[in-house]
């Protein structure tokens, strides 16, 4: 059996009859195979989200009954929450306990956008003093309309929350396309939008790949905004799809994140988040600090630690109890991985941790914690991202070369600080060049905050009331007073 499209709240095959398999990381078989979705699948979605969003009640309800909607999502959610996290561990190849997170973080997230559709009926206009007393002015807030969402493997249901959930509660309409290396979750989540009876043609979900279908909604002329999430590549081509139609787009893409570590830090602090920085979700993190520095005198020990701990890691399929790290994503990205590390080795970083397969596993895209040191400045292993379990680890000798060095970076997605000068780790926080900076931690993230690159890492904020607001268009409406003349061509 194949799984079909989503489109105007009724399962739909591929116009095309094609399909696609999905592979289980661990163990390198076969899944499910799922419809290969093209322009002409895309066009049908974007006419139902168009439909929906013009003549349906979508857009038209109050926030109350739109946060009612998500609310029930967030519930069908939580009811399906071991079944799912084990979707994404089959799909992904994630640690149970991590894909368990996402998932009540999924929930989450739609329980968080339920609340700001609420309150968008309190906050429905804002007034504007114009300062001249035959005018009268205020600000309302409308959805942008039809909405396009193309999403990465890393995390799945819960990158497809952080689009779906806020779009929804904006009172957009959306057409969202999986990513074609995990698109389970993605079709569950509209099982569950099915089961919470959203209006037909609100939500729309097309599987299949980049090329093939993420392109033609990039391009569609009907779709008003673009929202993308993953590599720069990919995210500078949608970019110059918008630009032909001026579409209103928002880029989430990759990084090469730097945790400056200082001197007074506790050293198991320190180990464990260097750690939590880059092995967790096996490296496959947008934010990761994959470059570490830390202050020279307490290098030698630090590393010595790390390089212990590293090692007893426990590798294996994500479904195993104590696991803390699962398989690579696939083969493309084990390879990519693979070569990375070879490259590092040429241009003659120092490979002290990991570096291959683990000797016990040999099925499955396993890629052992990995730790380089004495990495040149310009290689590419220290510029580039490998988004994988490898971490690049490097000295300095004071607080303005590690910000010179953290900054020397065409990312700007996340970075962070590690000291007990607090006052030192505001000062870093300030200079650092990123969009997320974390104190004396990396990577806890909250639906609260707000989300997103400087530099090539992109463009807008995602989470948080910013998460909303770029579903929103703002709109003026100035009136004058009709008792008034206004006396220009007509004295
Ligand atoms: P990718 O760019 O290869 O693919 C992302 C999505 O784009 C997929 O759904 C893919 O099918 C689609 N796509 C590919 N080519 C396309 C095209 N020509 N037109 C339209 N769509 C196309 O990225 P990936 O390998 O899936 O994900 C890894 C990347 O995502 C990393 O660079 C990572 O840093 C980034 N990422 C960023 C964030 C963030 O919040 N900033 C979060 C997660 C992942």
């Amino acid at each position: 059996m194949t799984f079909n499209h989503f489109i105007d709240g009724q399962w739909q095959p591929a116009d095309s009859q094609q399909s696609f398999v999905t592979i289980n990381p661990a163990t390198e078989q076969p899944i499910q195979s799922v419809a290969a979705g093209n322009s002409v699948d895309i066009d049908k979605a974007v006419k139902a989200a168009r439909k929906a969003f013009d003549h349906g009640p979508w857009p038209r309800l109050s926030g109350k009954q739109r946060g009612a909607y998500l609310r029930k999502i967030a519930d069908l959610i939580n009811q399906r929450l071991d079944e799912l996290a084990r979707l994404e561990v089959t799909d992904n190849g994630k640690p149970f306990p991590e894909a368990k997170w996402d998932i009540e973080d999924t929930a989450g997230c739609f329980e968080f956008y339920a609340a700001l559709a609420e309150q968008m009926d309190e906050q429905d206009s804002e007034t504007i003093d114009l300062g001249e007393p035959a005018f009268t002015s205020k600000a309302i807030k409308e959805p942008v309309g039809v909405a396009g969402a193309i999403i990465p493997w890393n995390f799945p249901m819960l990158m497809a929350a952080w689009k779906v959930a806020p779009a929804l509660a904006a009172g957009c309409t959306m057409v969202l396309k999986p990513s074609e290396v995990t698109p389970l979750t993605a079709i569950a989540l509209a099982e569950i939008v099915e089961q919470a009876e959203l209006p037909a043609g609100v939500l729309n979900i097309v599987t299949g790949t980049g090329p093939e279908a993420g392109q033609p909604l990039a391009e569609h002329p009907d779709v008003d905004k673009m929202a993308f999430t993953g590599s720069v590549p990919t995210g500078s081509r949608i970019m110059s799809m918008a630009a032909n139609q001026v579409k209103n787009i928002s880029l989430e893409l990759g990084g090469k994140s730097p945790l400056i570590i200082f001197a007074d830090t506790d050293i198991e602090q320190a180990v464990e988040w260097i750690m939590f920085g880059i092995f967790w979700n096996q490296g496959q993190v947008c934010s990761a600090t994959s470059r570490v520095l830390v202050e020279e005198s307490l290098y030698p020990q630090l590393l010595e630690r790390l390089t212990e701990e590293a090692k007893k890691i426990t590798i294996g399929e994500g479904n195993e109890s104590g696991v803390l790290l699962g398989p690579l994503v696939n083969e493309a990205q084990y390879q990519k991985v693979m070569a990375a590390i070879e490259r590092g080795q040429g241009e003659g970083a120092k490979l002290v941790c990991g570096g291959g397969r683990p000797e016990h596993l040999h099925q499955g895209y396993y890629v052992e914690p990995t730790i380089f040191t004495e990495v040149p400045e310009d290689s590419w292993i220290w510029q580039e991202e490998i988004f994988g379990p490898v971490v690049c680890v490097k000295s300095f000798t004071s607080e303005e070369q590690a910000v010179q060095l953290a900054n020397d970076s065409r990312f700007g997605l996340a970075g962070a600080v590690m000291s007990n000068d607090l006052q030192r780790c505001d000062r870093v926080a300030c200079a650092l060049r990123a969009g997320i900076i974390w104190i004396n931690c990396s990577q806890p993230t909250f639906v609260q905050a707000p989300w997103g690159g400087y530099k090539q890492s992109g463009i807008g904020r995602e989470l948080g009331h910013w998460g909303l607001n770029n579903y929103l268009e703002t709109k003026q409406i100035t009136s004058y007073d009709p008792q008034q003349r206004w006396g220009w061509y007509i004295k």
